[in-house]
């Protein structure tokens, strides 16, 4: 509430904000965005209203009116060359017309979660995602797909290599001065493997925030991009024959400011708890699966060919494993999991990794067996919805209201898309995020 108090008298009294963005996310992750003069939200920040019933995977006609509550604790001067001058973002918490939580606002169920780890066991979980993307030319081109039937890539190089007069390194140098502009801690950022493909690294934060900063990643690079006339896309594996996009999860946990993943003598340098975390992830991987691959493209990515995994291990340097174990010291000894896509709702993926990490159903073999045992991710969307729709630790973590809404989302988009997909990404397959 001081925090509240504070933003609200700096909104007043800054006089260059004129509007303040309003965001939240849907159940399959997309953004939804509306902007409130400045002056209206101050006034009426209590009794912020939308219609629910618009919003693909929120609520049905009948309960339609839902109510927006905005976190102050998130704040974001947003550059005024991309997204116009006088505009700051916050993210809101979506409620029901009472005023009690929305059960499919999945940042609503991660800030409690996290909230409650803190406050019960002084537990922090850290969050870096690396969050690869495609550069396409013509804006829209993702729009446009249906029509062209293709992607066309801006350049040709590779890892690490581009002039700096290339597109696609003017695309990085501008994305990488609006995250700053944005208050990102960017750490690194280059093309990737394949061609026309970039990431950009940040340092990583809390759970909520990395959330919330995926979020504004991709809004930012997609804006960027259309400015420069591109277009840039999350689609996990847009082109056949070259690398997909990945969103590769890096997960600690600490307390008191000690990483609780370190221990200097563990196996791969992994305390007991990193362990059990991975343990717990590996053993409940299929159960998951839908969170962290939830489209149908997602499902074509997932081949070791391509750097990105489908084997259901563990492993410090096999890049076909689903959960890496990076080489670290005290600060940085983390898990990356590595079987994430982009077009994931981000809050959803830190939730269930966080509460399958801490709580999931154990391995009954001893773990060694069952880690030295090669088991595979669903290659398709349709045994992923029905492994989630049938998991039990699913409808614990996320109840049965939100585990059948979610199935049933995935399943009809799924439907959508032809089974047998060949080698050519439908348009169909295709989602905004
Ligand atoms: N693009 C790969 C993936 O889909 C990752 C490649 C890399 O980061 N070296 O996960
Ligand atoms: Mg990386
Ligand atoms: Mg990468
Ligand atoms: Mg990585």
């Amino acid at each position: 509430d001081k925090l509240r108090e504070e933003r609200t008298r700096y909104l007043t009294d800054e006089k260059r904000i004129k509007a303040v963005t309003v965001c939240f996310t849907d159940l399959e992750g997309r953004l939804h965005m509306l902007d409130y003069d400045k002056k209206f939200l101050l006034k009426s920040a209590d009794n912020l209203t939308f219609d629910g019933s618009s919003i693909r995977g929120f609520s049905a006609q009948a309960e339609s009116d839902l109510r927006l509550n905005v976190d102050w604790s998130s704040f974001y001067w947003l550059p005024s060359d991309i997204f116009g001058p006088g505009k700051v973002l916050v993210f809101s918490e979506v409620l029901e017309r009472d005023g009690s939580s929305y059960a499919s606002d999945m940042r609503g169920v991660l800030k409690r979660l996290t909230g409650q780890m803190f406050q019960k066991d002084g537990l922090i979980c850290h969050a870096a995602p690396e969050i690869e993307g495609f550069l396409f030319k013509g804006r829209d081109a993702e729009r446009h797909y249906h029509e062209t039937n293709q992607f066309e890539f801006i350049s040709t190089g590779g890892y690490y290599h581009s002039l700096p007069g290339d597109s696609l390194r003017a695309f990085i140098d501008h994305a990488a001065e609006a995250q700053r502009a944005m208050g990102f801690q960017n750490e690194k950022d280059h093309p990737e493997v394949a061609p026309s493909q970039f990431e950009m690294n940040f340092s990583y934060s809390e759970a909520l925030i990395s959330a919330d900063q995926i979020q504004l990643y991709k809004l930012l690079c997609r804006q960027v991009a259309a400015q420069l006339g591109l277009t840039a896309s999350f689609l996990p594996k847009p082109m056949m024959g070259v690398n997909g996009n990945g969103m590769h999860m890096n997960l600690s946990l600490s307390k008191g400011g000690k990483n609780l993943f370190f221990e200097k003598a563990g196996q791969d340098g992994l305390s007991q708890l990193g362990w059990d975390s991975i343990d717990r992830i590996l053993n409940n991987a299929n159960d998951i699966c839908l969170v962290l691959n939830s489209s149908v493209n997602a499902y074509r990515r997932l081949d070791p060919h391509y750097e990105a995994p489908n084997q259901i291990k563990a492993s410090p340097n096999n890049r076909g494993a689903m959960v890496r174990i990076p080489f670290g010291n005290e600060r940085s000894a983390r898990i990356e999991v590595r079987s994430v896509a982009p077009d994931a709702n981000p809050y959803l993926v830190l939730y269930t990794l966080l509460r399958t990490a801490l709580e999931g159903p154990a391995p009954q073999e001893d773990a060694e067996t069952k880690r030295s045992r090669t088991r595979f991710l669903p290659d398709n969307i349709f045994d992923a919805v029905r492994m989630f729709k049938g998991s039990q630790f699913i409808s614990q973590i996320l109840g049965e209201v939100v585990q059948g809404k979610y199935a049933e989302l995935k399943q009809s988009s799924a439907e959508r898309c032809p089974k047998q997909l060949g080698t050519r990404v439908k348009s169909a397959e295709i989602q905004f995020h």
